[in-house]
């Protein structure tokens, strides 16, 4: 555990405050029990002096040599009178003493004297001391007042001073060692998850992706644990996608290039002939990789946010009419029916985009909807407000391509949009088949703010592709 370390802070943390809280409470309950305990010896020790001094007067008579009696009986501590230990106090003693208590007849002269109080001194009334009057009979006959000399305890009440101190020591060693233990406790609770995450983002920041910690509490802590857990998963996600991506791009590139090379080499070493036919198809060859190129070029200028939109107000209708007029040759070579739809011509409909993108988008989509829809088929497009947006004003409107060909299985449906996914892998490139014109058409959907979605209502009953635009 080094002295940095969050364990080491925390323990260190709570010895503070539980020697401060301890520390503190002892010095309290010593202060105010020794108070308490103080005034009680005090007391006791006053009631009995008045009892032992009201004996004397009571058997004599008078205070006459009361004070002989009570200082052999009391001597000071430490003090040997002149006489030897027992004897009875020399006149020193008598003339001021070190005892408790100071006795005082009718005339207020000092006849026990005390400290500060010599025998005889005569002691005005209304001094600072509290004083008991000395009752014998019903009359008084003295007083008596605590000189404030600090009284010297017996051994008992010495020795409750001393349990008492003790037993406080104790409380407060026993506060600090709980302290110290749940500090322990508490910074284990936080540094093991704490731990666990540092070694994970190490593991992670190596490259071993996929790191997973446990979440073990609700708190901060689990939160903390609940997103590293959510930001590695996706960076593993991010990276698969990746490596995925770079496995299909080679894969597309290969089937060009080898077709392009093949012919090259026969030319080269005049195994073949050069013919207009051959330049053909090595032409369309090359075509095939510059779709490639310009396909992948857009949709990481999408995905980094930056495809250019040359936005503008183009009416609806004559988008479609322009699909329509650019397919009508190829669909008249299908043997399928393509036009707009009579319902739904987009009149009065302007959208604000970038037509040369949005047609692009179309063209996609029609394009898949002649090679997925066999002879004696038909291809609709429609433009059409969003139904039930009459109400909301700010609404949307909806381009929808239909077709009555094949269909998409519902296993397949939510795959269409993916990069570089066939519904049918054995269809191949050659039929200009990227398996990225759907992802294209929603990386530009996307970027003018719409959605595109698809809906299929099975094998051989046709499929409709909506592109939805906010106005
Ligand atoms: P591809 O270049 O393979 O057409 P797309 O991204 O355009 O790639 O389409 C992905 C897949 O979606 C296709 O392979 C096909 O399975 C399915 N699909 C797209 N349009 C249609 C359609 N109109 N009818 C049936 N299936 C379709």
């Amino acid at each position: 555990m080094s002295f940095r370390s969050l364990t080491f802070k925390l323990i260190l943390a709570f010895l503070i405050v539980s020697l401060a809280g301890a520390g503190l409470s002892a010095l309290l309950a010593r202060w105010a029990n020794g108070r308490a305990f103080d005034s009680l010896v005090l007391d006791q020790a006053q009631a009995a002096f008045i009892s032992e001094v009201s004996a004397y007067y009571e058997a004599t008579g008078a205070w006459q040599g009361v004070a002989r009696v009570i200082l052999q009986r009391h001597p000071a501590p430490g003090r040997v009178p002149a006489g030897g230990r027992g004897a009875p106090p020399g006149e020193a003693e008598l003339a001021t003493s070190s005892f408790s208590f100071v006795l005082l007849d009718q005339n207020r002269d000092v006849i026990v004297p005390a400290s500060g109080y010599r025998l005889g001194v005569h002691v005005p009334a209304g001094g600072p001391a509290k004083e008991t009057a000395v009752e014998i009979g019903g009359q008084t006959v003295g007083a008596v007042f605590a000189t404030g000399q600090p009284l010297t305890l017996d051994p008992g009440q010495a020795l409750y001073v001393a349990r008492t101190d003790q037993a406080l020591l104790y409380a407060a060693l026993i506060g600090i060692g709980i302290a110290l233990v749940l500090g322990g406790l508490l910074a284990r609770t936080l540094v093991r998850p704490l731990a666990e995450l540092t070694a994970a983002s190490r593991a992670l920041a190596r490259g071993e992706l996929g790191q997973q910690v446990a979440i073990r509490s609700s708190d901060e802590l689990g939160e903390l644990a609940d997103s590293f857990n959510q930001m590695s998963a996706g960076l593993a996600q991010a990276s698969e996608l990746r490596r995925q991506m770079t496995a299909d791009i080679a894969h597309e590139l290969r089937s060009p290039l080898t077709v392009i090379t093949g012919y090259l080499e026969g030319l080269r070493d005049g195994v073949l002939k050069p013919s207009p036919a051959r330049f053909e198809v090595m032409y369309g060859e090359a075509q095939q990789l510059q779709r490639l190129v310009e396909d992948l070029r857009t949709l990481s200028l999408a995905d980094a946010g930056e495809l250019p939109l040359n936005r503008q107000s183009v009416p609806a209708g004559s988008m479609l009419e322009q699909v329509a007029a650019a397919f009508a040759h190829r669909a008249e070579l299908a043997g399928v029916a393509l036009g707009v739809d009579p319902s739904a011509t987009g009149a009065g409909i302007d959208l604000l985009v970038d037509p040369e993108r949005m047609l692009q988008v179309l063209a996609n989509l029609t394009n898949n909807a002649l090679r997925y829809t066999p002879a004696g088929g038909r291809i609709s497009l429609a433009a059409l407000r969003e139904p039930g947006a009459a109400l909301r004003e700010p609404s949307a409107v909806l381009l929808q391509v239909q077709d009555s060909g094949e269909g998409i299985p519902p296993e397949v449906l939510p795959h269409i949009f993916d990069r570089f996914y066939r519904g049918d892998p054995a269809r191949s490139a050659a039929g200009g088949e990227s398996g990225l014109g759907l992802a294209i058409a929603r990386s530009i959907v996307e970027a003018h703010g719409g959605a595109v979605s698809a809906s299929s209502a099975g094998s051989g009953l046709g499929s409709t592709f909506t592109v939805r635009l906010p106005v």
